[in-house]
């Protein structure tokens, strides 16, 4: 087969003002993390989203300064959500605060209130205080069941910083993801809704907030002739070249947004009568962008090809375009996909179709689980789906055909 078909790639609009943007960045001799397309890129966001946006290096930048935002300190603890990419975790670190870490609920996938209220008040009673913030995840787009979050922050007077990176253009009734807690991050990262090609924005909640973040992302100036430092600050600011991307695609981000879903439609009826395969649906009132679509195997699914599992190192990154893992011979760790799973995904790739598991829960990582000693609170849901779980492509460059391909693909495998 001639072409690969990929989870999620960059998808430029029809007109290419992207190009033209970037352009007239080179053209004008804006090449600097300021300037024209920055400013029109934020105002773009601002238009969608009905708050102040502050665009940055990347959405793991915006979750750092979201986190200095919220007032995280070395030595708070900070709730996050276990089943999530690393980027949700690893900035709480960067502070020298400790993330705790709340597993997910079965219907979204997403932070479980329960066990947040739980964990709340349980650091309450071991630390004597609370924790300075909560971080649920829009997970492959799927909005968390933010209604109860909310009221359990609120109840305790905690911040919530949204990581809506995978989840942009989501939403819960009528309001979009990102806004509903104090701040909101959003990623531009190749693979996602849209692209700067790397990129990240923190929704505020005013525009001092926004201010002061940008402040910080830009080493933390103080107003003299010379450079004056009364804080730490991070060169995290978007180029104006990444910005011009940005631009070009805010005019088709809605058009996005309509694909993911129209091809999460075709996979949820192609496996809606298929045994053993579970398409990962939005709840009633609720909108997923359908960042990604997942299916669960059933594990006693058998899948042609799930000898080959697990009998060979992996060379190089599965997913993504990560160019940068470190190899090493072993195959198995103590948590990893099922037999089926990791042989369906050798099935598909043997077709020129990439699928990947799940995000491993952050919980289950060496780092935290060994090395850090994180503190989680668990109900083994999201280890359970993990188990399970397969993403499938679901980009813009994934087109019907290309759909009814892996649809004859999986059918075929089982
Ligand atoms: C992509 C992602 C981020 C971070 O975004 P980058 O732009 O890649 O730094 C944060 N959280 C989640 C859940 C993500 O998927």
């Amino acid at each position: 087969m001639a072409e690969r078909i990929y989870l999620s790639l960059a998808h430029m609009s029809e007109a290419a003002l992207e190009k033209k943007y970037m352009n007239e960045a080179v053209d004008t001799n804006w090449v600097a993390p300021l300037g024209p397309n920055v400013d029109a890129f934020e105002q773009q966001l601002q238009d969608f989203f009905g708050k102040p946006v502050a665009v940055l290096a990347s959405g793991t930048a915006a979750v750092h300064l979201a986190l200095i935002a919220a007032g995280v300190e070395p030595g708070d603890e900070v709730l996050t959500q276990s089943f999530t990419f690393c980027a949700s975790a690893h900035p709480i670190t960067y502070i020298g605060a400790h993330p705790i870490f709340i597993d997910s609920e079965p219907d979204t996938w997403n932070m479980d209130p329960q066990l947040l209220e739980e964990a709340i008040l349980d650091r309450k009673k071991k630390k004597g205080r609370l924790p300075k913030a909560i971080l649920p995840v829009y997970l492959y787009g799927m909005p968390p069941k933010m209604d109860e979050i909310m009221a359990i922050a609120r109840k305790y007077g905690i911040t919530v910083v949204e990581d809506a990176a995978e989840g942009f253009g989501s939403r819960i009734g009528g309001q979009i993801g990102g806004t509903i807690g104090e701040y909101g991050i959003l990623s531009f990262n190749g693979n996602k809704m849209i692209t700067t090609s790397g990129g990240g924005a923190i929704i505020c909640p005013s525009a001092e907030a926004r201010e002061r973040a940008l402040w910080y992302a830009t080493q933390a100036r103080e107003a003299y002739p010379y450079y004056q430092h009364e804080a730490i600050g991070y060169n995290y600011r978007m180029s104006n070249i990444c910005a011009g991307i940005g631009r070009g695609q805010m005019t088709v981000a809605r058009d996005h947004i309509a694909h993911h879903r129209h091809v999460a439609q075709l996979y949820k009826e192609a496996f809606g009568d298929v045994d053993g395969i579970t398409f990962h649906d939005e709840l009633p009132g609720m909108e997923s962008n359908f960042w990604l679509s997942t299916i669960l195997l059933d594990e006693k699914l058998k899948v042609k090809g799930e000898e080959q599992a697990y009998t060979k190192p992996i060379q190089g990154a599965v997913g993504g375009a990560a160019g940068v893992v470190r190899g090493g011979d072993a195959i198995h760790t103590d948590c990893e996909p099922n037999r089926n799973v990791e042989g369906l995904r050798l099935t598909l790739s043997a077709a020129g179709i990439e699928s990947r598991p799940l995000w491993k829960p952050m919980h289950r990582q060496p780092i935290y689980q060994t090395s850090l000693k994180s503190v989680a609170y668990v109900n083994g849901v999201s280890e359970s789906i993990f188990h399970r779980g397969l993403c499938l492509p679901s980009g813009p460059m994934v087109s019907d055909e290309h759909v009814d391909m892996i649809i004859r693909c999986i059918k075929d495998a089982i």
